[in-house]
């Protein structure tokens, strides 16, 4: 079972809990953006094994968004933050590259 503790309110919540948004951190494109820029944005998604950065809706909660990082071939959990950030912290970012030294990085 997935638990992910939600940043906004403290609690460590099961997946059965939360709501999955996806991928993290998508670049939007809109109006005035290129075809291929758009269908990238519309259809494109990373599926890595590995090390992954997801949103996740703390939806039976607070109902708050938020981000996560985990493995998708462990799902090891590396951490929660918020989904007002552009980029994971960089605490978070050492503590996975320690555990994952092949991780490229963000
Ligand atoms: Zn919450």
């Amino acid at each position: 079972m997935l638990i992910l503790e939600c940043p906004c309110c403290g609690v460590k919540a099961c997946e059965s809990e939360l709501t999955p948004g996806y991928e993290a951190h998508l670049k939007r494109f809109g109006a005035g953006s290129s075809d291929d820029d758009f269908e990238s944005y519309m259809f494109a998604r990373k599926n890595p094994k590995g090390v992954h950065f997801e949103r996740w809706r703390h939806s039976y909660g607070c109902g708050k968004w938020f981000l996560a990082a985990r493995c998708t071939a462990t799902l090891e959990v590396f951490g929660t933050y918020s989904a007002q950030l552009a980029a994971p912290p960089a605490d978070l970012q050492a503590k996975i590259k320690a555990k994952r030294p092949d991780w490229e990085g963000f």
